[in-house]
């Protein structure tokens, strides 16, 4: 036999191969075009994953809804490029790393700052993008000749161009400043990098003595240590109470330090004394107050949070070993006059979880403002769109309020800032080329700077430097804007956001004089243009089948892998399309999942009738480019109502489907394929032409080979409209289709398909309809009656249209088969006030039967009914009357006893009364 599909549906064989065969065959190389080319694109970024990552849930979810937009764009005939690769990601792969050279007792200071990253490479090399081998397995039709590693030489150079630029307009600056310290991870962290967490905790008030006074200036501090470097104590200038003491300085207990007393806006009078400490070296307020002021900045702290020589006698104590010891003194010494309990906002290290410490350092900076402001004009203006629109108002809140980026990280493993430092006149020379002298005095004593990039950093610039830039190539001319990018929430700021301000700077070619009036129309196309994509799309959250974040902590965790195996990826895929309602988080529910599988199934059931009929009849599926690149359904004969009503619903279906694509409304597009795929299709359409498909007719082109013909057209447009969603079932039938010789390489390939308005028949749709309700009803009025399903029973009709009693007298043989009809007779007057008859706006039908029983075989029955419900009751009791049961039962398990008990009672009551009715002995 030809077309043989296996016996059972079994994924895991199918869809390896398949995955093998798309990345072996290149199928989804998106190839430079030349120039004059006219196609549209359709481009996109995956978000880069970490390289030392592993696939979990969100980006199961993230990938299966670009590769549903990707495969149908491919479809659609657009020059479809998905742009694959992963990110160096600094400090997670470095801890990876530092972790295994902990196992072998050494660290990277045994090894070197050059050791170090050639371990890293070879770790690299040896597990780094795994992550990319599971994202085959899902199915990803990424550009697999386009992989890129943010740590590629084009791509570093690519990142050292920009912050030279950046350097030369004077966008980058160094500057010490009060960075969120993590003694553990030892280097600056972001704000985003910090988690804030309530915890209780104390408030500490503590006494000043004012200098030439007996009088003491109460402040309160939730870290008492830092007043090791306190610089100053501030007062607001309103509050009446402090008037006499402008001027005055108090003097720093402990440390016996006079300090001034400040007027400053930092003092609330509302708040607790109104008086308040300011370490300009340990708190980023204290520190805005100190540059206001003049204020010496003296930091207490090293790198490890452990005291310096700074603090005194206190130098060498952990911090929170010197808070304790601090309060003793101060206790001791008689400042500290009270300790109240307080809910502090406790920032912690998003990695390594320990309390971060506000510190101040040398860093380096990303002058924002400038790059801010494009950033929100291109949004504001609508050049960028977001989906769902809520997140246009986030971005831009955020993008108000922004801050200069901390640059610098005190890594190894990153792009090192390209910044020499002169041994001699310490001059920094920052430059595109190795320099080998100082840029002022000429020394050849110059050492580069040891901090790398944030990882962000190079990831806010992939969409152009992944297209060759900073060379002026192809790719970017044909790629750049990208169209989407589909990402979650949790990234927006991290990562959106700073692609949108760096790819509105890079990207914006610089203007050219004009004349006039001609400027403003030249300058924002150039805007709209230097956007690194078009369209924003933010997924929700998969969350477990409670509604509950997975977590590793409550265990909830689903691995994507191990659910694909289980069920397979289409099936996995289709869970994920089903529920992602744009806005709304996703409860994954394996259950879900296994109804998918079923799906799938029945696909494969449906797919292996077909190839029987076709190898009986001897139909065959020609594969001319014609059946490849048609969009809608070829070789289709309409001889039929159920013809005419298939081809019309495909047709609005793919519609909607199309239309549902285009704002992102996955779930509808699935749903509507699923409903038509199995409820329509496989349930009422293959059902129907059954009888065609074994007519006897002879000759070429009979009724069964036109009706065989319809079935295989129609089953090519179905795959191909859900390809996207489940692109490895719809391959594997769609070469069996072609016997194995397809007119393209793979129904990736083919064309998607789209609604044709002349297929649209709504009068065969509102006559189907009729008949499918019709033919429901005689089945739900059989089921009433116990009706055999072998035995056929006559129907009375009644219906005052003649029109639908037309539509009834054509398709009687349907209606006699599908329903185990023998005879319709049509009646004139209504059948709504027959018992037993079903009344609708359109028809009124009623089942001829005569009930007969088997009296002797019914008592017989019942006698049995009775004798099993008799027993199960009288257990059920001696049980509820057991002492030791009712001890030990759990209280749930003795109610659902007493439950069923009850009902036994009542059901043993029935079958006694109903032996009495029927008079069994
Ligand atoms: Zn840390
Ligand atoms: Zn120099």
């Amino acid at each position: 036999m030809p077309h043989e599909l296996p016996k059972a549906y079994e994924p895991g064989a199918i869809e390896t191969r398949w995955a093998d065969y798309w990345k072996n065959e290149k199928l989804f190389h998106a190839p430079t075009p030349p120039e004059g080319h006219v196609r549209n694109v359709f481009s996109l970024l995956l978000p880069p994953p970490n390289v030392t990552g592993r696939l979990h849930m969100g980006h199961m979810l993230n990938q299966t809804e670009m590769d549903i937009i990707v495969r149908w764009h491919r479809m659609r005939g657009d020059l479809t490029l998905w742009l694959p690769g992963t990110d160096h990601a600094g400090i997670a792969t470095q801890m990876m790393v530092e972790r295994q050279l902990r196992s072998e007792g050494k660290s990277r200071r045994d090894l070197g700052r050059e050791a170090f990253i050639q371990r890293v490479w070879c770790w690299r090399k040896q597990y780094g993008g795994a992550i990319l081998d599971q994202m085959k397995r899902l199915g990803a039709s990424v550009d697999w000749q386009r992989e890129y590693f943010t740590m590629d030489d084009n791509l570093s150079r690519a990142v050292r161009e920009v912050f030279v630029r950046l350097y030369e307009q004077e966008l980058i600056y160094r500057g010490k400043y009060i960075v969120n310290w993590c003694p553990d991870c030892g280097t600056a962290i972001s704000d985003l990098e910090v988690k804030h967490e309530e915890v209780p905790g104390k408030l500490y008030e503590i006494r000043y003595p004012v200098v030439g006074s007996k009088e003491f200036i109460t402040v309160a501090t939730t870290r008492p240590e830092t007043m090791l470097g306190d610089t100053a104590v501030a007062v607001n200038a309103k509050d009446e109470r402090y008037a006499h003491l402008h001027g005055k300085k108090v003097v720093l207990p402990l440390m016996n330090r006079e300090i001034p007393i400040i007027l400053d806006e930092l003092a609330n009078p509302e708040f607790g004394t109104g008086a308040v400490k300011v370490t300009p070296a340990h708190d980023p307020n204290d520190f805005q107050a100190g540059l206001r002021h003049n204020l010496p900045q003296i930091d207490v702290m090293d790198e490890r949070a452990h005291l310096n020589e700074n603090a005194g006698p206190y130098a060498g104590l952990d911090r929170f070993a010197a808070r304790k010891r601090v309060l003793e003194d101060l206790e001791a010494q008689g400042f500290l006059v009270g300790t109240k309990d307080y809910t502090i906002s406790l920032g912690k290290c998003d990695r390594s979880g320990t309390v971060v410490e506000p510190r101040l350092s040398e860093q380096w900076f990303v002058k924002i403002e400038p790059l801010a402001k494009r950033a929100i004009e291109v949004v504001e203006k609508g050049y960028i769109h977001f989906t769902p629109d809520n997140y246009k108002q986030i971005y831009l809140n955020w993008m108000y309020n922004i801050h200069d980026w901390c640059i610098s990280r005190q890594l190894w493993w990153g792009h090192r800032i390209p910044a020499w430092r002169c041994g001699d006149c310490k001059e920094i020379t920052v430059a595109r080329e190795t320099p080998t002298k100082c840029s002022k005095c000429g020394s050849a004593q110059i050492e580069q700077e040891s901090d790398v990039l944030d990882t962000w950093f190079s990831s806010a610039l992939l969409p152009f430097t992944s297209l060759g830039w900073p060379e002026g190539t192809r790719d970017l001319e044909v790629f750049y804007p990208t169209s989407l990018l589909i990402t979650g929430f949790d990234i927006l700021f991290f990562w959106v956001a700073r692609m949108i301000m760096m790819g509105c700077w890079f990207m914006m070619p610089p203007e050219k004089p004009m004349r006039a009036g001609e400027k403003s129309k030249s300058h924002e196309e150039a805007l709209r243009n230097s956007v690194p994509f078009r369209e924003v799309y933010i997924h929700a959250l998969v969350r477990d089948a409670e509604r509950q974040k997975m977590s590793k902590t409550k265990g909830n965790v689903l691995d994507p892998i191990e659910v694909i195996e289980k069920y397979g990826t289409d099936a996995t895929r289709f869970t994920l399309a089903a529920m992602a309602a744009p806005g709304t988080d996703i409860a994954f529910n394996p259950n879900r999942t296994e109804g998918y599988r079923n799906f799938a199934n029945k696909i494969w059931n449906a797919a292996r009738f077909m190839f029987m009929s076709m190898d009986r009849l001897g139909v065959t599926r020609a594969p001319s480019p014609a059946t490849a690149g048609t969009t809608g359904v070829s070789g289709f004969t309409t001889a039929t109502l159920e013809d005419r009503w298939i081809l019309s619903r495909f047709n609005g279906v793919a519609g909607y489907v199309n239309e549902a694509l285009e704002t992102y409304r996955f779930h509808e597009a699935a749903n509507r394929i699923y409903d038509f795929f199995w409820g329509e299709f496989c349930d009422w359409y293959i059902e129907l032409i059954k009888p065609r498909l074994m007519s006897e007719e002879a000759g070429r082109q009979n009724a069964a080979q036109i009706a065989c013909n319809n079935l295989v057209s129609l089953f090519d447009a179905s795959l191909r409209l859900l390809h996207p969603v489940m692109p490895f079932i719809t391959e594997e039938i769609w070469h069996a289709i072609y016997d194995g010789k397809p007119p393209l390489q793979s129904i990736a390939m083919a064309a998607y398909p789209q609604a044709d308005q002349k297929q649209i028949d709504l009068e065969s749709e509102t006559h189907m309809v009729v008949l499918q309700d019709l033919i429901v009803s005689i089945r739900n009025l059989r089921a009433e009656l116990k009706i055999e399903p072998k035995l056929k029973t006559p129907i009375q009709v009644y219906t005052h249209e003649p029109e639908i009693r037309s539509v009834i007298e054509q398709n009687r043989g349907a209606i006699e088969r599908q329903a185990s009809v023998e005879q319709i007779n049509f009646v004139e007057t209504s059948l709504a006030k027959l018992p037993g008859a079903r009344h609708t706006a359109r028809f009124d039908v009623h089942v001829v039967y005569e009930q007969k029983i088997d009296i002797a075989a019914e008592c017989e029955r019942l006698k049995k009914e009775q004798e099993r419900l008799g027993k199960a009751l009288t257990s059920g009791q001696s049980r509820l009357e057991n002492e030791t049961f009712l001890a030990k039962a759990p209280t749930d398990v003795v109610e659902g006893l007493r439950k069923q008990v009850r009902e036994n009672e009542v059901l043993l009551e029935k079958t006694i009364s109903k032996r009495k009715e029927l008079g069994c002995p």
